[in-house]
């Protein structure tokens, strides 16, 4: 009978631990990973262009601007504006 009585104390004394380590941090919530760094932020706010001559997607920083649209660097500016001349 003693056994059982030190194994319910025993279950108390862990439950207690376990609820005491849970409160213990109070500020890192389990859904504080999915939330992403500045960087990542930064990175999904930025708008999203496509290359004029071969469709590709990219950030708008990384594209280059012309008066024929964006386009995914000098090579494909350049091919383009020998394909259709302004
Ligand atoms: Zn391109």
């Amino acid at each position: 009978m003693k056994f059982f009585l030190f194994l319910g104390l025993f279950f108390v004394v862990v439950w207690l631990i376990r609820g005491g380590r849970r409160r213990g941090l109070p500020g890192s919530p389990p859904q504080a990973p999915a939330v992403p760094s500045d960087g990542g932020s930064e990175a999904s706010s930025e708008s999203i262009v496509a290359c004029v001559h071969c469709g590709l997607h990219l950030p708008k920083s990384e594209a280059v601007s012309s008066a024929a649209g964006w386009f995914c660097g000098d090579a494909h500016r350049l091919a383009h504006d020998v394909a259709k001349p302004r």
